[in-house]
C-alpha cells in the first residue's frame, strides 16, 4: 500500500483507469471482465474460456496485475486528479520538471481523464487552477510566469494545436541544453474557462481519422506543456530564472494497426504509433529503479516524442503514467495488451 507520503517520494506512478461500461458495449452483448479488488490490483477475466472449459487449468482464465493505483467506474476526475497529478504541483513551481501520460487504446478514456468535459473537467484544467492558486501563495518575494502550448506529434511531425496552419515545428536545443520547439505559439492566461475553450478547440485539430474499428480514433500524440519561470523580487536582477515544467501527454490509441485491418497510410501511422510508444515505454522502465538499477541505456533519440521529452523524463523529474482500460469483454485483447505495457513500465 502507498502511504501519501510514498506517493510524494516516488518518481514512477502507474496508475489504471477502468471506465464505465458503455451503451454500446452493452448492445453488443458485452459483459464486464475486469474488476478492481483492493485499492490496486486489477483482475481480468478471459471471456473466450467459457464455463465448459473446467479442464482447462482455472489459473489461465483470469489474471491480475498490480499497480500503485487502481480507478473504476466510481472514481471521479477529481478523485483521479488528486491521487495522481496533484502532488506535481509544489515540485514544478519550485523548478522541476514533471510528465503525466493517458495511454490505452482509442475510447478507452485517455480524453476524458486529461481534457474532461465543460461541465467536469480533466487533468489539464485542475493541474493548471491548483498551479495558479500555488503561486498566488507563495509569490510574495518571486516573480512567476507561466505559459503553455498545445501540440501534437503526427508520424513523427510536430504541429501546433493553437495554431495548426503554422505548418511542421522543429525541436531545437537552446543555449542552457533544453529542448524546445521553434515556433511554437506560448499562451499565458490564468483564465481557467479560456483555457478550455483553447484547449477543446485544439483538441478539434487533432489528426483524427475512422478506424475500421469504426472509432473515431486519434493518430497523434497531444502535448500540453506548462512552463514556469520564477524569478526573485527581492535578490539581484540578474539572479539565475528557475524553470519548471509540465508536460500532460493524451497519447494517440495504443491499437495495433493489425488488430484494425488498416493498409496503406494507416498502416504507416501504426508503425510510428506503434515505434513511438515502445520507445516511450522503453525509457520510462529503463528509468525506472527497476531497469534503473541494471543500468540499462536510455535512449531518448528513437521518437520525437521521448526527444521533447528527455529533460522531463528520468533525473528529478516525476512521472505519472495512467494507463485507461474499457471493463467490456469485447475488448479483452486490448485490455490485456495494455496492462501488460503499463505494468511492465513499471
Ligand atoms: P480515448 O481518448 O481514449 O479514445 P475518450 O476519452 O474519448 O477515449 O472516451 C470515449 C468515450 O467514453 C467518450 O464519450 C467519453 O466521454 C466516455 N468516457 C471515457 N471515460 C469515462 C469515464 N470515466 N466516465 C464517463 N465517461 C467516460
Ligand atoms: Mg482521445
Amino acid at each position: 500500500i502507498v502511504s501519501d507520503e510514498d506517493a510524494k517520494e516516488q518518481k514512477l506512478l502507474v496508475a489504471l483507469r477502468i471506465r464505465p461500461i458503455n451503451e454500446a458495449e452493452l448492445e453488443e452483448n458485452a459483459v464486464i471482465i475486469a474488476h478492481k479488488v483492493g485499492q490496486q490490483m486489477v483482475l481480468l477475466m478471459d471471456p473466450s474460456e467459457g464455463p465448459d472449459d473446467i479442464l482447462r487449468a482455472n489459473r489461465s482464465r483470469e489474471r491480475t496485475f498490480i499497480f500503485d493505483m487502481v480507478f473504476d467506474h466510481k472514481a471521479t476526475q477529481e478523485e483521479v486528479y488528486v491521487s495522481t497529478t496533484n502532488i506535481l504541483v509544489d515540485g514544478v513551481i519550485s523548478g522541476y520538471n514533471a510528465t503525466v501520460f493517458a495511454y490505452g487504446p482509442t475510447g478507452a478514456g485517455k480524453t476524458y481523464t486529461m481534457l474532461g468535459t465543460d461541465s467536469d473537467p480533466g487533468i489539464y484544467i485542475r493541474t493548471l487552477n491548483d498551479l495558479f492558486k500555488a503561486i498566488e501563495a507563495t509569490s510574495e518575494n518571486m516573480d512567476y510566469t507561466v505559459s503553455m502550448s498545445y501540440l501534437e506529434i503526427y508520424n513523427e511531425v510536430i504541429r501546433d494545436l493553437l495554431n495548426p496552419s503554422s505548418g511542421f515545428l522543429d525541436l531545437r536545443e537552446d543555449a542552457r541544453g533544453s529542448i524546445q520547439i521553434a515556433g511554437i505559439t506560448e499562451v499565458s492566461t490564468t483564465n481557467a474557462q479560456e483555457i478550455m475553450q483553447l484547449l477543446t478547440k485544439g483538441n478539434k485539430e487533432r489528426t483524427q481519422e475512422p478506424t475500421t474499428a469504426n472509432k473515431t480514433s486519434s493518430r497523434s500524440h497531444a502535448v500540453l506543456q506548462v512552463t514556469v519561470k520564477q524569478k526573485s523580487r527581492v535578490k539581484d536582477i540578474n539572479e539565475e530564472l528557475r524553470v519548471g515544467r509540465l508536460f500532460m501527454v493524451d497519447l494517440a490509441g495504443s491499437e495495433r494497426a493489425a488488430q484494425t485491418q488498416n493498409h496503406g497510410k494507416r498502416m504507416k501511422e501504426g508503425a510510428h504509433i506503434n515505434r513511438s510508444l515502445l520507445a516511450l515505454g522503453n525509457c520510462i522502465s529503463a528509468l525506472s529503479e527497476k531497469g534503473g538499477s541494471r543500468g540499462q541505456y536510455v535512449n531518448f533519440r528513437d521518437s520525437k516524442l521521448t526527444r521533447l521529452l528527455k529533460d522531463s523524463l528520468g533525473g528529478n523529474s516525476r512521472t505519472v503514467m495512467i494507463a485507461h482500460i474499457s471493463p467490456a469483454s469485447i475488448y479483452f485483447e486490448e485490455s490485456r495488451t495494455t496492462l501488460i505495457y503499463a505494468y511492465r513500465a513499471k
